[in-house]
């Protein structure tokens, strides 16, 4: 009997990162285009919880798109690494990263005492 690992296929960092890649990239698209849609119609003044909840959102989605646009560089990044061989290693001090850490965030581009 061999003890196989409780999920049967095991996916590569590159597998994960391109998923990543590509979830964050649709994330992101379909937040831009949600941005766009015309704010006619919702009338100020009178009330003013609902036209602060709607700037609350607005904010948000900015906010978010920010995050998904930065995790994506950091995937893109640790994409380039792999093409490059490096991946796996601490971008400052050169050491391996743990594999329990990449595991965690598949994109580190440094171990944890550079993090
Ligand atoms: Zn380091």
């Amino acid at each position: 009997m061999t003890d196989s690992p409780s999920s049967g296929e095991v996916a590569s960092p590159e597998e994960v990162l391109a998923a990543l890649h590509h979830e964050l990239t649709a994330r992101a698209e379909a937040l831009r285009s949600g941005a766009t849609v015309p704010s006619g119609g919702i009338s100020f003044g009178k009330r003013v919880g609902e036209g602060t909840s709607i700037a609350i959102e607005r904010f948000t989605d900015v906010a978010i798109h920010g995050q998904l646009l930065q995790q994506l560089t950091l995937v893109d990044e640790a994409l380039a690494r792999i093409a490059e061989g490096t991946y796996g290693q601490c971008t400052v001090c050169h050491r391996q990263i743990m594999a329990e850490r990449l595991e965690v965030v598949p994109w580190a581009a440094t171990c944890v005492a550079c993090a």
